[in-house]
């Protein structure tokens, strides 16, 4: 689904990417973990179209992103492109961005009604069973800010999910949380994962990590040092780069 050669980004001559490779296939879940500033953000940003890449390839879903082949030429998508692809990719940040003014089932319903042009009786019977599968059904008419953290949060998963991406990338999600509130976003990711979602999780949660991912991948200043299953990674990382990291926060 997604596969990135050498993947680089500067802001203001800075390199903040410097060669990022990473393949994810269909089905994976695949935990990004590393030091503060190492560029998870900003990779997953470049994978959602957020940011242009400055060197090496990006692809999703066979695609070229943000440009477009034709013969041997590339081409710079259009803004109007650009917004189509970003439909098929499901974002979740660490702060909830909900619509502040409409209450769950009309943030889920959003984007399907306006950018899809799905009839609103459809689209609310979908939003229903989308805040059905994250345990929101008693909630439908509430406005954000009566939720708690934790339901703010998974109304987002229901928003993007809403869109049926073909990938769902998340930045830190449970990060904003209190503890408490964190098992309940977590266990809504870890039955998508089971049904089969293909997914990049930035994390700090590294019990999850072992549980749920099937690719653990350690990104360090602009690259990733090292990836694979999450026993091998924990229990014996190659890399002694990684092998600090591991022992600082585990
Ligand atoms: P954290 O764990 O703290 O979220 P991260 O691994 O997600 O860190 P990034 O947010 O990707 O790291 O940032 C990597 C570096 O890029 C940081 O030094 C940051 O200041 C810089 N950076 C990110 N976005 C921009 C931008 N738009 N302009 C300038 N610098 C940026
Ligand atoms: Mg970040």
């Amino acid at each position: 689904v997604v596969e990135a050669h050498q993947v680089r980004k500067s802001f203001s001559g800075v390199e903040i990417l410097k060669g990022v490779d990473l393949t994810i296939g269909k089905g994976d879940v695949v935990c990004l973990i590393g030091p503060s500033g190492s560029g998870k953000s900003t990779f997953l940003r470049c994978i959602n179209h957020l940011e242009k890449i400055d060197g090496g390839a990006l692809y999703v879903d066979g695609e070229m992103v943000g440009y477009r082949r034709e013969g041997d030429r590339l081409y710079e998508l259009k803004e109007a492109e650009i917004a189509l692809k970003r439909r098929q990719i499901g974002m979740v940040f660490q702060r909830f961005n909900l619509f502040g003014h409409m209450t769950a089932l009309e943030n889920v319903m959003e984007a399907p009604v306006t950018v899809k042009k799905i009839p609103r009786a459809q689209a609310k019977m979908e939003a229903k069973a989308l805040l059905d599968r994250v345990g929101l059904s008693h909630r439908y008419h509430a406005y954000p800010s009566s939720l708690s953290g934790g339901q703010q949060q998974r109304v987002a998963i229901a928003r993007a999910l809403a869109m049926k991406p073909t990938l769902m990338l998340f930045d830190e999600p449970t990060s904003a949380l209190d503890p408490e509130l964190v098992g309940e976003v977590l266990d809504v990711m870890r039955v998508l994962a089971r049904e089969g979602m293909t997914m990049v999780i930035v994390t700090h949660e590294m019990s999850f990590a072992r549980d749920v991912a099937s690719k653990v991948a350690f990104m360090d200043n602009g690259a990733i040092v090292e990836s694979g299953a999450p026993q091998a990674m924990f229990s014996a990382p190659s890399h002694p780069r990684t092998r600090d990291f591991l022992t600082r926060i585990l």
